[in-house]
């Protein structure tokens, strides 16, 4: 555990770290200073991309404890043009995180998922 926000270290070999590195090819859709976005390797609807920030965060509740204003205000607004640019705008999509065991959360570096190109289920936990 860390003892600053006492969750869980940061796994180096996670898959989406691989990713950030190249180590481990990627159907990238966006990059920047602050983010890399990518369509998930199991999609789940028409759209389906992963959102990450280029720092290691284990998951939300790492990222918003841990990371800088810049990094935070520049993950969010790549978030936006990603969707924007993937033509999810005009009809609306979904933007989810799992955060932790129980949320769900199989990749142990912070990701918000972006869901589009149909009408989407009822969120029902
Ligand atoms: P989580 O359950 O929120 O952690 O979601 C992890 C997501 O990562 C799942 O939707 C997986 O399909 C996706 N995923 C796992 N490995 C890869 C990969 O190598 N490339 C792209 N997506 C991946």
């Amino acid at each position: 555990m860390s003892a600053v926000t006492g969750l869980p270290p940061y796994d180096e070999s996670n898959i989406f770290a691989r990713i950030l590195r190249g180590e481990i090819p990627s159907r990238r859709v966006h990059e920047d200073e602050f983010a890399v976005a990518f369509h998930d390797i199991n999609p789940q609807a028409p759209v389906h991309v992963l959102v990450i920030p280029r720092g290691a965060y284990v998951s939300l509740a790492d990222f918003a404890a841990s990371a800088s204003d810049a990094e935070i205000a520049g993950f969010w607004r790549a978030v936006g043009r990603v969707a924007k640019e993937l033509g999810l705008e005009a009809h609306g999509y979904r933007a989810l995180t799992n955060m932790g065991q129980e949320g769900g959360q199989e990749v142990p570096h912070f990701h918000v998922h972006l869901f589009g190109g149909r009408m989407l289920g009822r969120m029902v936990p």
